[in-house]
């Protein structure tokens, strides 16, 4: 397991907040064999990743309206705009943290089938997991949307590239990089607001939940649909669910253990009595 993060106070106080919840999750997690996590921005944060709607969350200072497909496909503006998050996103350079690596200890120890993000951070694949499905895509990689992509579904001509190949070609003075192959847009391999999701991705995440006998939510304000339905239908066909997140989410009544803090702090002290008993 990683550092123990509880050596920072404001963490601790955190991690105080919730110890009957914390054991009902480390029971849940201690019982189960197929646990699938579902994570959003909320497990990144203590990565320095901002999420969304926190308050020093990126929302505080892009305006979403402004990012959604159609709006990137119309404006070269929104495109530019568009790269400089993306800069901003990788001078962070995060790392994963103790809930990256907790999600990663439990497929290890062979409990655990993998992990569904909402994240396109790559954290995951960094702490050791080896089944992460990205349904709004990788921020890593970036993708041809096609000369005239509308309705929110790219015509690409298939072309991909890593995130350096447009940072690349904007440091040579590019202000508005195209696909090398067809000229058509491109953009980060990721799912913009107004965009569909990838087809293949969401039928991964569905076989995964199919086959769950647990699934748990770890930072996610589960408000980003159509994302938010997975747990929200294994939660329905009664399926054993918990989540864990900084302030209730629409889903907690509807879930059989709700934890409020830390999930750096609290999601590994819950695995590791799963997995160790102590
Ligand atoms: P969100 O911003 O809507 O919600 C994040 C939730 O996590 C909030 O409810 C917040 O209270 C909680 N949270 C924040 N820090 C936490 C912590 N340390 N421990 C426990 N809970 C914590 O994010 P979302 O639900 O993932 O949906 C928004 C969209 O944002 C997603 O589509 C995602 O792709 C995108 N996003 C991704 C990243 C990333 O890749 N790191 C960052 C920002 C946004």
């Amino acid at each position: 397991m990683p550092d123990d993060p509880e050596d920072d106070d404001a963490l601790l106080d955190d991690a105080l907040l919730d110890e009957g919840a914390v054991v009902a999750l480390a029971e849940l997690l201690g019982r189960s064999r197929r646990v699938v996590f579902f994570t959003g921005a909320g497990v990144s944060t203590e990565s320095g990743l901002p999420d969304f709607r926190s308050s020093e969350g990126i929302w505080t200072r892009y305006d979403p309206r402004r990012l959604t497909f159609e709006q990137y496909v119309a404006s070269a503006d929104v495109r530019a705009l568009h790269w400089r998050m993306r800069r901003e996103f990788f001078a962070l350079g995060a790392r994963p943290n103790a809930a990256h690596l907790a999600v990663a200890a439990m497929e290890t120890a062979g409990r655990s089938l993998g992990v569904i993000t909402q994240n396109v951070d790559g954290l995951h694949t960094d702490a050791g997991s080896l089944t992460v499905v990205e349904i709004h895509g990788t921020a890593r990689r970036i993708t041809c949307l096609g000369v005239a992509p509308h309705d929110g579904v790219a015509t690409g001509c298939g072309w991909s590239a890593g995130i350096e190949w447009a940072f690349e070609r904007l440091d040579a003075g590019g202000a508005d990089p195209h696909c090398p192959v067809c000229g058509g847009l491109v953009k980060s391999a990721t799912i913009s607001f107004g965009q569909a999701l990838d087809a293949d991705a969401l039928a991964r995440a569905d076989a995964l939940l199919a086959a769950a006998d647990a699934v748990v939510v770890v930072g996610s304000s589960l408000q980003v649909y159509p994302a938010a339905g997975l747990p929200a239908r294994a939660a329905a066909r009664g399926v054993p669910c918990a989540i864990l997140n900084r302030e209730p989410t629409p889903l907690d009544d509807d879930v059989d253990v709700v934890v409020l803090g830390s999930a750096a702090v609290l999601l590994p002290r819950a695995v590791r009595t799963a997995l160790t008993g102590v």
